[in-house]
C-alpha cells in the first residue's frame, strides 16, 4: 500500500492560551498524518466509531490518552504487580499512553520491551541505594525556573511538564506531569528569555520538558521567534520522543514552521526497534526533509534494549529513518529505578558490539551523566594499551592488538 502523504494539509488553528503550559484540545480539522498503520486493527478493535482522519489527528490521540486503571485494563491483561502500582501512582510519576503507542503493547507479555516502559509496576515504588530525586542536580543549576544552566555556553529550557506518554525511567520524573508550576508559562519563559538575553557567552539552546513538540505550532512558533530574536543564540535544539510515541503531531505544517527558524536540530528519544513503525519513519522522514538535522538518545535499560542484537537493531533502524544515533545513557538513578538498571560492565559490552561490528554512524557516544551535576562523562572500552619504544599499541574492535609509529 502506498504511503503517499498529500502535499497540502489543512491549517491547523491559532487557539493557543499562552497562560497554560500544556496542549490546546480545541476542535479543529485535523491536521492529517496519512500512514497506513499497524494501529489500524487495534483502532478497530478499542476505537470503532473512530475515523482514520481523527486517528490520524494528534489531537484526538491526545484527548484519548489512556491513563486509568479502567481504561488499560480493556486492552492489556494486568498483572498484579502493575495494577497495585496503578493504583498507588498518585505519588510517583503519573501513567500516561497514547492510543497509538498502546498499539505497540503486548496485551498478554508483562516483559514486552514498549509495556515496561510505559506501564507502571511496584519495583518503581522501592528506594534503592544511590537513587535520587534530581540524580543530575540539575536543580542546583536552575538561576530561573524551567531554565538549568550547567555548561557555559549552553542551556536546557524545559518548556512544559507534560508528555503524551510517560517513560517509567524518565530522569525528570520529579516533575513531568504533575503541573507543579502554577505561574503561567509566559511569565515563566519571559523571564527565561530574559536571562538568556543577559547572559551573552549562551550560544546554544535545547528546548525539552517534558515534551516541547506537545505543544501548538503558534506556541512553538512563538518560543524560536523569541529565540531567534536573541543576537547570541547560534543553535536551537528540540529534545522530544514525539516521533516515537506520537508520530502523528509531525505535521507539514509543523515541519514548514520549524524550517524557518535553522539552525534546529532535534534528538529523538528512542528506546527499542519495537518503535519503528512506518508512522515513526514518515515522522523522522518529514524532519529530515525540513533540512533538520536529527540525533537520537537511548536510555540502556535492563531487559529492554541490554543486549548487542537489540541495540544493534535499533541503531541501524535509526540510521535508515536518517537519525543519526548520539548518546547511549547509562540510566540515571531516579528514585525506583532499580528494576531499569543495567551495569556498566554490560553498557561497555554493548559498545563493544557495536563499534566496529556495524557502521560507525550507527555507533552512539555511551555516556553517564555524572551524578552531583558533573555533565556528561563518556565511558570507553580500553583500546589504548601504552607504548613499546616508540610505538603505541592499540587493540581493534576483534581484540587484536596493534602498533602505530607516535613521534615523541
Ligand atoms: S518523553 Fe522524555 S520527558 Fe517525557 S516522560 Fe519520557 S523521558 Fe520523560
Amino acid at each position: 500500500m502506498s504511503l503517499t502523504l498529500p502535499l497540502d494539509e489543512p491549517e491547523e488553528p491559532l487557539s493557543y492560551n499562552l497562560n497554560v503550559c500544556s496542549p490546546s484540545f480545541s476542535a479543529a480539522t485535523p491536521a492529517r498524518f496519512t500512514a497506513i498503520s499497524r494501529a489500524k486493527s487495534f483502532r478497530s478493535r478499542y476505537f470503532p466509531h473512530i475515523t482514520i482522519d481523527e486517528w490520524n489527528d494528534w489531537r484526538w490521540q491526545l484527548r484519548n490518552r489512556i491513563t486509568t486503571t479502567e481504561q488499560l485494563e480493556k486492552i492489556i491483561n494486568l498483572t498484579d504487580s502493575e495494577r497495585q502500582a496503578l493504583q498507588r501512582s498518585s505519588s510517583t510519576l503519573p501513567f500516561a499512553i497514547t492510543p497509538y503507542y498502546a498499539s505497540l503493547v503486548s496485551p498478554n507479555n508483562p516483559h514486552d520491551p514498549v509495556r515496561r516502559a510505559v506501564v507502571p509496576v511496584v519495583n518503581e515504588l522501592v528506594v534503592s541505594n544511590g537513587e535520587a530525586h534530581d540524580p543530575l542536580g540539575e536543580d542546583s543549576h536552575t538561576p530561573v525556573p524551567g531554565l538549568v544552566h550547567r555548561y557555559p555556553d549552553r542551556v536546557l529550557f524545559l518548556l512544559t511538564d507534560y508528555c503524551s506518554t510517560y517513560c517509567r525511567y524518565c530522569t525528570r520524573s520529579r516533575m513531568v506531569g504533575r503541573n507543579q508550576d502554577t505561574t503561567s508559562c509566559k511569565e515563566r519563559w519571559e523571564k527565561a528569555f530574559a536571562y538568556i538575553e543577559k547572559t551573552t557567552e549562551i550560544r546554544d539552546v535545547l528546548l525539552s520538558g517534558g515534551d516541547p513538540l506537545t505543544l501548538p505550532d503558534e506556541t512553538l512558533e512563538y518560543i524560536l521567534k523569541r529565540l531567534r530574536s536573541i543576537k547570541h543564540v547560534e543553535l536551537i535544539r528540540i529534545g522530544t520522543k514525539t516521533p516515537a510515541v506520537l508520530p502523528q503531531r509531525i505535521t507539514s505544517q509543523l515541519t514548514r514552521m520549524l524550517r524557518r527558524y535553522h539552525p534546529v536540530w532535534i534528538s529523538i528519544h528512542a528506546m527499542h526497534p519495537a518503535e519503528q513503525t512506518r508512522e515513526m519513519k514518515k515522522a523522522c522522514e518529514r524532519l529530515a526533509d525540513a533540512g533538520i538535522p536529527l540525533g537520537s538518545q537511548t536510555v540502556l535499560l535492563a531487559g529492554i534494549n541490554d543486549d548487542v542484537p537489540t541495540m544493534k537493531k535499533l541503531m541501524q533502524g535509526l540510521v535508515r529513518m536518517r537519525v543519526k544515533p548520539y548518546y547511549l545513557y547509562q540510566c540515571d538513578p531516579i528514585i525506583g529505578s532499580a528494576h531499569f538498571r543495567t551495569s556498566v560492565t554490560k553498557g561497555l559490552e554493548i559498545y563493544q558490539g557495536l563499534r566496529g561490528h556495524t557502521t560507525g554512524y550507527a555507533v552512539p557516544t555511551y555516556v553517564i551523566d555524572a551524578p552531583g551535576g558533573g555533565g556528561k562523562i563518556p565511558l570507553l572500552p580500553e583500546t589504548f594499551l601504552g607504548r613499546d619504544g616508540s610505538d603505541i599499541l592499540l587493540k581493534n574492535y576483534e581484540g587484536n592488538t596493534y602498533r602505530y609509529p607516535d613521534a615523541l
